[in-house]
């Protein structure tokens, strides 16, 4: 499920970075120049899998520590937000046009 997007025309493999700076919901294949939307919507799958384990982690931290120390459940936090932010590129699926004639 997590893996980079490809050309569906030419199977060409965007490599991380290029996917992390493609702007907008429409992108021409720099290999065959054909047009293809951008589809984002699998990044709520991350979103939903770390706020779910954020929130377990938390809970339990909360629970089970007598002297609490809201440093660590922070840094776990950022840590947690830092890695859906990274898998972005990941969840990224390239469609095609279907009204693309070239
Ligand atoms: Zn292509």
């Amino acid at each position: 499920m997590l893996k980079l997007p490809v050309c569906p025309y030419c199977n060409t493999v965007y490599r991380y970075k290029e996917v992390y700076l493609l702007k907008g919901s429409e992108y021409n294949c720099y290999h065959c120049k054909k047009k293809f939307r951008i589809s984002r919507i699998g990044r709520i799958i991350p979103i939903i899998i770390i706020a779910a384990v954020l929130v377990g982690v938390n809970l339990f931290i909360f629970h089970t520590s007598k002297d609490l120390n809201l440093v660590p459940v922070v840094i776990i936090d950022v840590l947690g937000i830092m890695a859906a932010f990274v898998m972005f590129p990941l969840t990224v699926r390239f469609i095609p046009e279907k009204n693309d004639r070239r």
